[in-house]
């Protein structure tokens, strides 16, 4: 593992839950918290061993909400991980929610590292916020880029669109709202909403799924239609590209020099160690992940258990999605030197099958995808599953 690993840290705990939101997640206040951080330390401990201590690349603070995690925790779990790793990051990004980072947290995370602040702003809009049930104000993200900006930090700002009663227009004001802050990287996620419950229900009190699944059905009902949508992402790749943006993944746009040296290392299927509740990784080829219920994880890393391996991942077909998802695209003839011929003859076919509707282009070993096919991915993607 010369070339090193990028290390994806999950701290889970939330200030309250977004009812759309089907991340990993727990209440800040858990009685578990503390126990969390203890198996989340052995669990560090655990797999630096068995990796022999290697290079962390990148790391990746996400959740959760980590931003909330207080000074001594966020330096208990520094050490931790120098102990376990070579901590040499070219870049260390923290997710965290406008409102949440103060001076002494900020300080805590600087000592760790701390190269780039990824803010949830979601939108500007306080029908967006509302609308997704957001607890923070529209003026505290500009106030977060600021607090970012003090620290000499680059700066993402995540935005999502296709809220319930969105319009274009609202959706063109939040992007240049978004533009006019000038972070160095901007990424928008449409709304999705799943209809089945995921692994972290049970770390939450209250109604459970049932609650949910109810606001989840009645804002689907109020989504702009797929075509509403689709001029959406139009509209983000006019308003962001006039900005001076690049738009080098289906959902991420950047400056200059500023993509995420971090999600590159997913699109581009090297190693990566993800470690905490629900967390996945990719080692060696294989890919496995935690378990998402925080007494599981918990129970789980006190015994040392492993984690559970993906047996249904094909690393073939994934690494050819994970490729097409960059502006760069596949190179056919590196896949086919990896995978071998036959691998690379079945996803020639298959973008084959959908350049007719100019979804792909392919030229010469080359494939990428054209704008029609990033807002249709899926399309594609499903023909290249085994
Ligand atoms: S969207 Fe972010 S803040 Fe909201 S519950 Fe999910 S992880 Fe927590």
């Amino acid at each position: 593992m010369t070339r090193g690993i990028g290390l994806y840290v999950h701290i889970p705990f939330c200030a309250s839950r977004c009812p759309y939101c089907d991340f990993a997640t727990a209440p800040a206040t858990t009685a578990l918290r503390s126990r969390y951080l203890d198996a989340l330390d052995r669990e560090i401990a655990r797999e630096g061993e068995i990796l022999g201590r290697p290079r962390a690349r990148t790391l990746f603070f996400g959740g959760g909400t980590p931003s909330l995690l207080e000074p001594a925790e966020i330096q208990m779990l520094g050490d931790a991980l120098r102990r376990a790793f070579v901590l040499r990051p070219r870049e260390v990004t923290l997710e965290a929610n406008p409102a949440t980072l103060d001076r002494a947290r900020l300080e805590a995370w600087l000592a760790l590292g701390l190269t780039r602040l990824s803010i949830g702003a979601q939108s500007f809009d306080p029908r967006g916020l509302r609308a997704l049930g957001r607890t923070h104000q529209p003026e505290d993200s500009a106030a977060a880029v600021t607090v970012a900006r003090d620290a000499a930090l680059d700066v993402n700002l995540d935005l999502i669109f296709g809220w319930p009663g969105q319009t274009i227009a609202a959706w063109q004001r939040d992007l240049e709202t978004a533009a006019a802050l000038k972070p160095e990287h901007v990424s928008c996620y449409p709304l999705e909403l799943r209809l089945d419950p995921d692994g972290s229900i049970p770390n939450w009190p209250g109604g459970g799924w049932p609650v949910l699944e109810r606001w989840r059905r009645a804002a689907a009902a109020a989504q702009p239609d797929d075509a509403g949508i689709a001029r959406m992402y139009r509209v983000a790749e006019r308003v962001l590209g006039r900005a001076g943006y690049r738009h080098y993944e289906i959902a991420n746009w950047a400056q200059h020099g500023k993509r995420s040296l971090h999600n590159l290392g997913y699109w581009r299927d090297r190693d990566w160690l993800g470690v905490g509740a629900g967390a996945h990784s990719h080692l060696a080829g294989a890919r496995s992940a935690n378990p998402a219920d925080l007494r599981s994880y918990i129970s789980r890393a006190e015994s040392g258990s492993e984690r559970v391996v993906d047996a249904e991942s094909d690393p073939p077909s994934e690494a050819a999605m994970l490729a097409l998802r960059l502006d760069s695209g596949l190179d056919l003839e590196r896949y086919a030197a990896r995978f071998g011929d036959t691998a690379a003859t079945r996803v020639r076919s298959a973008l084959r099958e959908v350049e007719p509707a100019h979804l792909v282009q392919v030229k010469g070993h080359h494939a990428r995808l054209t704008p029609r096919g990033r807002l249709l991915a899926s399309e594609v993607f499903v023909r290249l599953l085994p």
